[in-house]
């Protein structure tokens, strides 16, 4: 383990860390039941539920299988220059890589969600200067966010023997442990297709000892 040699925060301030991160899924849930229940009045005060805000959440819940992508690669797996922004960002993902057994930063925490969604809906609400519609593309987004936050905490609970998990925890335990530059996607195989990242060797790939003695089942 490179740990020692780790300097951000989860090794310099865990305690701070907390509010970023979520112990697990059912933690997430409770963040994020606020959040849910204004986008679920904001779309319901106006017009109610209509074609135009499904198609909203359709976007939304493409936009965070893309967006997830994009983050993984492009700002998780990047080493910025600045020391400040890498104390920060590498305390979520790349501690996570180095260090599998540690499982206090699978899911994002509030000091990431709020401000995060704060982000989208500001940029959404710009964009449409529709109220409702923003709430259902925030919706579509929130929901698959939920989704992914789940995919990674089960895909590091227990070994999979079949279906859909089988599949993306060997697909995601293969970018861990074997290829850091392949296949970021985190629910899905389309986006590393799509951008050229895709490692088929995953299909090969098994849980050793090691991988094994990382999950949270065995803890
Ligand atoms: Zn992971
Ligand atoms: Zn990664």
């Amino acid at each position: 383990m490179k740990t020692k040699k780790m300097h951000n925060m989860a090794t310099t301030n865990p305690k701070l860390l907390s509010w970023f991160a979520s112990e697990n899924p059912l933690s997430v849930f409770f963040k994020i039941l606020p959040i849910v229940g204004i986008l679920v009045y904001f779309i319901l005060r106006n017009f109610g539920w209509g074609t135009a805000h499904f198609v909203c959440f359709l976007l939304g819940l493409f936009t965070w299988s893309l967006f997830e992508y994009v983050f993984h690669r492009w700002v998780y797996h990047v080493k910025f220059n600045n020391e400040n922004l890498r104390w920060f960002l590498e305390s979520f993902h790349i501690y996570h890589h180095q260090k599998m057994d540690d499982h206090h930063v699978l899911n994002a925490g509030f000091f990431l969600i709020y401000p995060l969604f704060l982000v989208f809906f500001g940029i959404v609400f710009v964009l449409t200067k529709d109220l409702p519609q923003t709430s259902s593309f925030c919706l579509g987004l929130i929901f698959y966010y939920f989704f992914y936050e789940n995919v990674h905490y089960f895909l590091h609970y227990k070994t999979f023997k079949s279906g859909y998990f089988h599949f993306i925890q060997k697909y995601h335990l293969y970018h861990h442990y074997k290829n850091w530059k392949s296949n970021f996607g985190n629910t899905t195989s389309f986006w590393d297709r799509v951008f050229g990242t895709y490692d088929v060797r995953y299909k090969e790939f098994s849980l050793g000892t090691i991988e094994n003695s990382h999950l949270i089942s065995k803890k």
